[in-house]
């Protein structure tokens, strides 16, 4: 349901913020909509992306940082390509997670970003991801919601297919991979 007039309170910093953390305008978005008809993603967003630009514009910051679609983005580029004045919506969707993490805003389904931390976590260990251990995190991470042998059936089919390995393995690179992720937290 949309919120009571009175109870939207706009952040007029919001738009310089987002541009300047971004290095782009994206005042210049004028709706046409064709970012959101080439998105893959679209059908299961709550907010499509040209709306998400639209909170941006208006300021209005719990509206945009609580939505799903900031942390469903996929970050294919297929709106950039498709729109006529360039605005880079998946690097303005980057920039609203790190905002988003940063003030703690309550994620409208707290499984993607668990899904993204256990994901990272993951790359951290390992240099890679490890299937298997991503998920058990993951698993244990939203264990409230009840559905932790959902995908079990799933998990056993691609084991006897040999797509889901039971050990990690460990990419060469894996310390400078930590490091890089640990820099990218830290300016988080
Ligand atoms: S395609 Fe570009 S101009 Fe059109 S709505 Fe999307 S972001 Fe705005
Ligand atoms: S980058 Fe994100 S918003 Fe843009 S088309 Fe891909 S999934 Fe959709």
């Amino acid at each position: 349901m949309a919120p009571a007039l009175g109870a939207i309170s706009p952040d007029p910093a919001l738009l310089r913020g987002v541009e300047e953390e971004l290095g782009q305008k994206i005042a210049s978005c004028f709706h046409c909509s064709k970012c959101a008809s080439g998105c893959p993603v679209a059908f299961a967003m709550d907010v499509q992306p040209n709306k998400v630009v639209r909170l941006v514009q208006m300021g209005l910051k719990d509206e945009v940082l609580r939505s799903a679609s900031i942390w469903l983005c996929a970050s294919c580029e297929t709106c950039v390509t498709r729109c006529p004045n360039q605005v880079d919506i998946p690097a303005m969707m980057d920039v609203l997670r790190q905002m988003a993490i940063r003030e703690k805003a309550p994620a409208a389904d707290p499984a993607i970003p668990a899904f993204h931390a256990a994901f990272l976590s993951s790359v951290g260990k390992h240099g890679r991801v490890h299937d298997l251990g991503m998920l058990t995190t993951y698993k244990v991470k939203t264990r409230k919601r009840g559905d932790a042998l959902k995908d079990a059936g799933l998990g056993w089919e691609m084991f006897k297919r040999g797509k889901l390995r039971i050990l990690p393995s460990k990419a060469r690179e894996t310390k400078q991979i930590r490091k890089m992720l640990r820099e990218i937290v830290d300016r988080i």
